[in-house]
């Protein structure tokens, strides 16, 4: 573990070690299990940045589950803002299930509050938010995470699935901008 890490033209220092990562996602398996015993959850885990907290909650958890992975594609349409969300690999049927989303983090909340209204449309039994990571003073939509790891101030992270340009989602702390 670094104090500090260079990736590309920025420096970075240690915010949440390997051991405080882990053990706030137990807490929150701990949570889940409890909440969804004898059901069925289908945790939607949005890539990129969520691919490790998605496979450490899962390994955590006791109950039945299943797991999918999609990726969110913005293409330009005739929408007020331009810009039209598709969520690509999701071929599930949603109707009826308890779904939880898998996010590394919410910033805005701008990609959740498209994202979230397409799968309402399918008319799951129930819909909650697990984020890793939130930015409360850089909410801009009222997103509302269930279960959350940390909340952070609005510094740019990187590490443990999250990027800078590319690179240091290998690492397994996350670092803040210096
Ligand atoms: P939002 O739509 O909530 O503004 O942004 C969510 C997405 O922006 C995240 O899933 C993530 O990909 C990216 N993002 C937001 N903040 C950060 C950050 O501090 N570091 C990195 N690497 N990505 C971020």
């Amino acid at each position: 573990m670094q104090p500090t890490v260079q990736v590309l033209d920025k420096k970075f220092e240690l915010y949440l070690s390997e051991t405080e990562i882990q053990d706030q996602i137990k807490k929150i398996a701990i949570a889940i299990n409890k909440d969804y015993v004898g059901r069925r959850p289908l945790f939607i885990a949005i890539l990129n940045g969520s691919f490790m907290f998605a496979s450490d909650l899962f390994k955590q958890l006791t109950i039945d589950a299943e797991l999918c992975f999609i990726k969110l594609a913005s293409y330009k349409g005739m929408t007020s803002s331009g810009q039209v969300l598709t969520a690509i690999g999701l071929d599930v049927d949603l109707f009826e299930k308890d779904i939880i989303i898998i996010e590394d983090i919410v910033d805005t909340g701008k990609t959740l509050n498209e994202f979230i209204p397409k799968l309402i449309h399918q008319q799951p039994a129930s819909l909650k938010i697990a984020a890793l990571l939130n930015k409360p003073d850089a909410l801009e939509f009222p997103i509302p995470v269930d279960y959350l790891g940390f909340s952070i101030p609005n510094k740019f992270v990187v590490g443990y699935g999250l990027d800078y340009d590319g690179l240091g989602r290998n690492f397994k702390e996350i670092y803040q901008l210096v």
